[in-house]
This record gives C-alpha cells, sequence and structure tokens, in this order.
C-alpha cells in the first residue's frame, strides 16, 4: 500500500510539474492602481496595444485551447483578468510588469476581492485583509476601491510583512495601511477599525489546492494520521480567524459596522472549507451579531462549481452559497469561497 501511494504521488508530481508551467493557460491580472494621472498611458486599452505592438499578442473571444500568440478575458473577471496560452512568459523583461501594471495572479485567487466588493460604493466606508502578505488579494482590493478610502491590512510575519511592504509599492496601492501584527491579538472593536464594512479572511490553510507545491505533491506518502491532526489544527485556527472577524463593529456608536467577511482558502479538503464554514455558523458570535451566508447571487454566481451539501449538514442552499475550484478541472488553483454577511448596518462615510 505504502508503494502504490508513493507510486500515486509520484505520477501527481509529474502531473502537477506540468501545471506549474501554466497548466491550461497562464494568469494576468491588470492593475489599474499605477500613476492614475496618466491613465491614457496605463489603460486596459492601452495594455492591449502593448501585448500587440510589443509581444505580437492578439486580443480574441474566448477559446481553448488557447491558440499561440492570442489572448482573452476571462469571463468571471472581464475587467481585469487576461488569460494567455501556457507556458507564455511575456513579462520577462517587460516595462509594464516591472512597473507593477500587471500582477501574476491565478484565477480562483483572484476571486475573493471579487466577492467581497460585491455592491461597493464609494463612500460606504473601509476594508481590513486580516492576512495579507504577499498581498495580491490587498492589491486587488485596492484596485476595487479605485485606491480610495482605507484598507488596514494585517501580517504577522515579519518577514512576510516586508514582502507585502514591497508589493503594495510596486502595485501602486495608496490606500492601505499595514500593520505588522497578530489579528487575533488585535481588538476589533478599536476605534480605528469603526469604519471596517468588509473584512478579507485568507488565512494559512494546508495550500492542498496549489497545483505546483511540493508539499501537496507528495500528499499520497504523508501518514493518514498526520493529515488528519494537521487538518484539524488548521481548521482550529481557522475558525478562530472568522470568530475574531464576527466581533468586528463600532465602538463608537455600537453600532454593527462590519457587514461583509469573505473567508477563502486554497485548500480542496473540507476540513478546512464547508466544515469550517459551518462551525462558523453555528458558533454564539455568528447567532449573536446574525451573521449567515450571503446568497449565490452575491457570490460569483456565474461559477457552476458550487459548495459540498453534505460538509454543511445537507443543506443544499447553503452549498450554492459557496464556491469551489479544483484544480484538475476548473483551468485554476484549487480553491474555496465562503461570504458570511449581515444586515443592520449604517452606511458610514470614510475618511
Ligand atoms: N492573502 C494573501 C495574498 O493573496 O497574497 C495570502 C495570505 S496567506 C494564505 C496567509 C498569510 O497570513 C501568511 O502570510 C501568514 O503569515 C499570515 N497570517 C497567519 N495568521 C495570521 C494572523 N493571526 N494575523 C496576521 N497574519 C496572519
Amino acid at each position: 500500500l505504502v508503494k502504490l501511494q508513493i507510486r500515486e504521488g509520484k505520477q501527481r508530481k509529474e502531473d502537477l510539474a506540468r501545471s506549474s508551467q501554466g497548466g491550461e493557460a497562464r494568469y494576468v491580472r491588470w492593475n489599474p492602481n499605477i500613476d492614475l494621472s496618466r491613465p491614457e498611458d496605463w489603460s486596459l486599452d492601452a495594455l492591449f496595444r502593448h501585448l500587440k505592438e510589443k509581444h505580437g499578442f492578439e486580443h480574441v473571444e474566448e477559446t481553448w485551447p488557447i491558440p499561440s500568440g492570442k489572448f482573452f478575458m476571462d469571463p468571471h473577471l472581464p475587467d481585469c483578468l487576461l488569460v494567455f496560452p501556457p507556458g507564455t512568459n511575456w513579462w520577462v523583461e517587460d516595462e509594464w510588469y516591472a512597473a507593477g501594471a500587471v500582477i501574476l495572479q491565478d484565477k480562483a485567487s483572484c476571486f475573493p476581492a471579487k466577492v467581497l466588493m460585491h455592491g461597493w460604493r464609494d463612500g460606504e466606508g473601509e476594508c481590513l485583509d486580516a492576512t495579507a502578505a504577499p498581498g495580491n488579494k490587498t492589491s486587488h482590493l485596492a484596485a476595487l476601491m479605485g485606491n480610495r478610502s482605507t484598507i488596514w491590512a494585517f501580517e504577522r510575519s515579519k518577514g512576510r510583512f516586508i514582502t507585502l511592504e514591497k508589493m503594495l509599492a510596486k502595485a501602486g496601492c495608496n490606500n492601505v495601511k499595514v500593520r505588522n501584527s497578530d489579528f487575533l491579538e488585535s481588538n476589533p472593536r478599536d476605534e480605528q477599525f469603526a469604519k471596517v464594512t468588509r473584512i478579507l479572511l485568507d488565512p494559512s490553510c494546508s495550500g492542498s489546492g496549489i497545483v505546483n507545491r511540493l508539499d501537496y505533491l507528495v500528499e499520497a506518502e504523508v501518514d493518514e494520521s498526520d493529515r488528519a491532526e494537521r487538518l484539524e489544527k488548521l481548521a482550529a485556527f481557522q475558525l478562530q480567524m472568522i470568530q475574531h472577524a464576527f466581533q468586528c463593529k463600532s465602538s463608537l456608536n455600537a453600532i454593527p459596522a462590519a457587514r461583509r467577511i469573505v473567508y477563502s482558502t486554497c485548500s480542496i479538503h473540507a476540513e478546512e472549507d464547508e466544515q469550517v464554514v459551518r462551525a462558523a455558523l453555528q458558533s454564539s458570535d455568528a447567532q449573536a451579531a446574525g451573521w449567515k451566508l450571503a446568497p449565490r447571487a452575491e457570490v460569483l454566481p456565474a461559477w457552476s462549481r458550487r459548495g459540498r451539501a453534505e460538509d454543511l449538514g445537507g443543506d443544499e442552499t447553503l452549498a450554492e452559497s459557496v464556491i469551489r475550484c479544483l484544480p484538475d478541472q476548473d483551468k485554476t488553483n484549487g480553491f474555496f469561497v465562503a461570504c458570511f454577511v449581515r444586515n443592520s448596518s449604517p452606511i458610514l462615510k470614510s475618511s
């Protein structure tokens, strides 16, 4: 049995090594935050022209497999995500890439910011990214906020915090207040967070959905009891993070300010995904403050792969509310996104 598992692990490694070179597509996110004073230079149209003139890439309608020399806009993220054939690497020594105007970001990892910002209006309030480094989702949030208002970005690791600061500077994010601290040690009711209406929680996870990670490649070789214990610890931590975010409310007037929390993982294990969401919904923090799952209509409704009802107490409606991605079937990394919402929130003017 052990030999069989090792052989499967090696096979998986070979399959995934191919995926790490791009799988079926390479994704590039256009970042509008660079030098907004010159939008004519950094617009999506200008990027299309640059791709054509400098690299010979032509913008076409969605088509699979993607022909060489062509790209299209992703149908789920049509305003920012460019899809190229596998093996593409035009960004090496490209001035747009060097300037931070395009960011290499997998498709599924663009979903959390997109879902969090559903219905966002200027003046609504502020956002908080509880686990920010290296900062791809923070910079995507900044882009969706038009680089205005404020994002509070927490990162507890010193080394990763330095990476975060560099990444945000390169991406031209002007609205982020970074904190090299543990979100669990922050006081979500602190006055400085009183205007936070939306929270992104993308905590550490097993990474089992990431196709080019070595520890995933050999997962078949890991002892089952070690795996279960590791997932249990991760799930306990992930639940703690959600419950902490559930407490984010205004200390000024005792009116709950936070009204939308996105929880995401790059794990395909239900123990870190649906089962954590279910435990969070059943917690007293959720019940006291009225947190529930946002309906499918607010959570990328066009994405067809939804959650596993069997891990959500058999509730099909809850399962419809959350998103799953599978690495070998969805042309992106394995991923999970859930969105908690509550009503009764005031519209707060941002500073
Ligand atoms: N959202 C990031 C992005 O898209 O670039 C990736 C986040 S990564 C999955 C999780 C990050 O959370 C790690 O950098 C980890 O150090 C940090 N982290 C874990 N627990 C934390 C906590 N309690 N407070 C703040 N940061 C934490």
